[in-house]
């Protein structure tokens, strides 16, 4: 059975002291989860340390990276790379946000070298893919999807594949507040996991686990879990309240 996973990333917010009080406000309100069941807490590099030593005992949750960089080491000044974040305990981290992808200028070819310097390093990967507006608009969303997929991740073995998580983050629907449908949602991972049996067969394409992106809230969380092909969220703004995080959380173990 695939993972459900709900992932919080909380972006570039909260200080070590807000952190270290939403971490807590979680663990007090965390339900017990089924085996299948995985919270990801993703926050700024800063609190990893701190953030995974409060994780310590709470099996159900794992640490998460936001970014790492596309080299193992070197004169790459404000830079983290995968190796230095397996060393402080991180277990997955996010590649191929919209954000970064757009305001650090990410393209295709770094985010499979980031993806490659994460896996070498023993870390698992959610890695993000989703349209813009204007495709959207085109209805030319699913091979705008399909070519972020083929380019960051096509050239990895099917082995490799089980340490990967897709997360489908329609960027008009992330911090917008505007949700995908779920029949949106539902169609484009339907369409994401063809894309995958393609190229490495219906077991693996079964076994991957995809995640929606986009305004996901405990309001919506239940209609957008229920869809067959959504394995969990990846959650932004949601995350930064624990009673909001928690409520999707509820949401993903009673899918
Ligand atoms: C995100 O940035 O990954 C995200 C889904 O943000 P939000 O939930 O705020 O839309």
């Amino acid at each position: 059975m695939r993972k459900k996973i709900v992932a919080g990333n909380w972006k570039m917010n909260l200080d070590l002291d807000e952190g270290a009080e939403l971490v807590n406000e979680i663990f007090k309100g965390l339900p017990v989860l089924s085996e299948n069941c995985q919270v990801v807490i993703a926050p700024p590099f800063i609190h990893l340390k701190e953030t995974g030593e409060q994780l310590t005992g709470m099996i159900d949750v794992h640490l998460g990276a936001q970014n790492c960089h596309h080299e193992s080491s070197g004169a790459y000044t404000g830079e983290v790379s995968a190796g230095m974040l397996k060393s402080a305990g991180v277990e997955y981290v996010i590649i191929g946000h919209s954000e970064r992808r757009e305001y650090m200028k990410e393209d295709d070819a770094m985010l499979a070298k980031k993806v490659n310097q994460a896996l070498t390093n023993g870390l698992k990967v959610i890695f993000c893919c989703g349209e813009p507006l204007e495709i959207r608009d085109n209805n030319t969303q699913n091979t705008y999807v399909e070519s972020e997929i083929k380019a960051g991740l096509f050239h990895l073995s099917e082995k490799q594949l089980n340490n990967i998580v897709l997360a489908y983050e329609p960027i008009w629907a992330i911090g917008t507040g505007r949700t995908a449908t779920s029949e949106q949602a539902q169609d484009m991972h339907a369409h994401i996991r063809s894309v995958i049996a393609n190229q490495y067969g219906e077991d693996a394409a079964y076994a991957i686990s995809i995640l929606y992106g986009g305004s996901c809230k405990p309001s919506n969380a239940d209609e957008l879990f229920a869809c067959p092909d959504v394995d969990g969220g990846l959650i932004g703004g949601a995350a930064l309240k624990a009673k909001d995080f928690l409520g999707i959380i509820e949401a993903m173990a009673n899918s």
